[in-house]
This record gives C-alpha cells, structure tokens and sequence, in this order.
C-alpha cells in the first residue's frame, strides 16, 4: 500500500505522521515548532520526516503550514505565529529528504482531511470551519480543495459581519471570529461580569473575583453550573456562528458544515443554538434542504491525515 507523510507546522508543535490511502495513521511524532528560525524549521521537518520514512517506501511529503501559501503551493508568503517570509519551504524540505513535497495552509489541510475521511466522508461539497481563539477555515467544492487564484482562500473568520464593528488582529474592524470564536466568548463574559456582575456571580468566583481572570475554561465551567452570565456569552457566540453559516450557505450551498478547534470542545454548550440561528438566518429557508452541521471527528490529526492525502493526489 502507497504511503505518504503528512505534517501540521503550527506555531507551536510540528506533528507529523505516515498516513496510509485510508486515511489511517500508521506512525506519529510530535516536536516543539523552533517557530522563530525557519532554518531551523525546515531541519525540524527534513529529520521528522526521514525517522518516519526509515525502512518504509514513501511517495511523498505534505506539509500543512500555518501560513498564507502561494498558488504554486511551493512558498510561504508570511505567517503570522512563525518567522516565514516568502519562505521557499517546498524546495527546502524536498532537498533535505529528496521527496516530492506538496506545501498547503494547515486549515485547508484540515478541511481535507475531515472531508475525505472524518465527518464530511462521502459529501463532496463541505465547508469546514476551526473555532479557536479565531476561526479558520477550508472549502471543499465538487470533491477538489478550493483554494483561489493565488491560494488564499478560504480565510472564512475576516468575513465582515458587523459593520465598524469590533478591531480584528488583520486590521478590519468587525470580522466574524471577533463575535463567534473563542476569543469572542471571553470578550463577552468579561463585558458582562464588568457591567453586570450579579449575572455572572459564579464566573467571577471560578475566575477569583475579577473579569480580566475570565478565559474560556473559566466561562465553559461557569455555564455548566448555570451561570446566567456565562450562558449569554456562549448563546452569543452560538447566534453569530450561526449567521456566518447561513452566509456561507447562501453562496457556497454546501451538504455538510464540519466544526472543529478548541470551542467544538464544548460543543453541548452552543450546537443547539447554532443550528437554530442557522436555520432561522438561512435565504430561502422553508423551500431548500437544510445543510448539516457536525462536528469534527479527526480531532488534532486532521491536518496531518489531510497534508498527506493532498500530496498523495499531487
Ligand atoms: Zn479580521
């Protein structure tokens, strides 16, 4: 059986893994990313890949880079959590392991992976959106990874849902993860501990007595506990995801949406109600199928599993 190696390059920690045609993890290693030398990076990936491949025929190498990644899938244009820079990380990493190397952003890596062997498996058009500390995202039309002119798509969290709303890390001023991620959902509970801290008496205990403690940990256990405060903001973030669906619907009509990331963690806490305001927000509701919405199934290995079968299909 043809084997590839896929690897997630995030900000923090390189995973890679030999992946089989079925999407199966054969083997795996995890490494701290040297996220400020992208020398040093490309050595990380060049020896991750060569203890994988020992005794083993491999075809090829994808990488999922947690960057902007050019149309020829070869350069790293800029990251924003790394030091890559109109990085040539295919050629690099090519030379380093003397494999064909296929360069791809992590989250449409991810989305890759979900729609072909996580919870997308057997649709062919799937939008898979990552609800973090932003929200990312990759698209899957008529079965092939849509990547846009010059492989910037789909940047799905700086869709703008409020006009001159809220300041986002880009620069634009009310993108969608500044109200339906998890950063939103922080931002929200200290808002309302702030002004309103009777609401939010048990978040603000959990969190020892002041809004600025308040993360997202601190605000899932609140609303566990009912806190009223703590209950708003997930209903919050759950009204918003479920807008930015609908939009996504209205243009893309996929069959299937597939949320992921650290939020999708407590997904019994705002799936509901995102798949309301879906439903309640979506054009021509009543007179077309509802697309579903599920949650992800391949967890942190979706990019990994995804890099590989793209350099798989090279
Ligand atoms: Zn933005």
């Amino acid at each position: 059986m043809a084997l590839t190696i896929g690897v997630d390059i995030g900000g923090t920690k390189v995973a890679a893994g030999v992946v089989d045609e079925d999407g199966n993890i054969v083997e795996h290693l995890l490494r701290p990313t040297p996220a400020e030398n992208p020398e040093q990076v490309a050595h990380t990936i060049g020896d991750v890949v060569l203890e994988l491949g020992k005794g083993r025929e491999i075809e090829a190498v994808g990488l999922g880079a947690a960057g902007f990644v050019d149309e020829t899938r070869a350069i790293v244009r800029f990251a924003p959590n790394l030091a890559w820079r109109e990085e040539p990380l295919q050629k690099k990493v090519s030379d380093l392991v003397g494999l064909p190397v296929v360069v791809e952003n992590d989250a449409n890596a991810m989305a890759w992976g979900e729609a072909r062997f996580g919870a997308g498996r057997g649709e062919t058009h799937v939008v898979c959106v990552t609800v973090g500390t932003g929200i990312g995202g990759g698209i899957v039309l008529d079965g092939s990874l849509y990547r846009g002119r010059w492989g910037m798509g789909a940047e799905l969290g700086h869709m703008q849902v409020v006009p001159e709303g809220r300041l986002c890390g880009c620069g634009n001023l009310g993108c969608w993860e500044q109200y339906a991620s998890g950063s939103a959902l922080v931002i929200d509970a200290r808002e309302s501990a702030e002004v309103n801290p009777e609401q939010a008496a048990k978040l603000l205990k959990i969190a020892g007595g002041t809004p600025d403690l308040i993360e997202g940990p601190e605000v899932t256990e609140a609303a566990r506990q009912g806190d009223p405060a703590a209950l708003a903001a997930f209903a919050s973030i759950a009204q918003w995801l479920g807008r930015g669906l609908a939009d996504l619907a209205a243009i893309l009509d996929p069959g299937c949406f597939i949320l992921g990331g650290g939020v999708s963690r407590a997904a019994d806490l705002w799936l509901d109600q995102t798949r309301e305001s879906f439903a309640a927000h979506l054009t021509g509701r009543g007179h077309r199928p509802l697309a579903e919405i599920r949650l992800a199934e391949l967890g942190a290995s979706a990019g990994l599993v995804g890099a590989a079968d793209l350099a798989r299909r090279r």
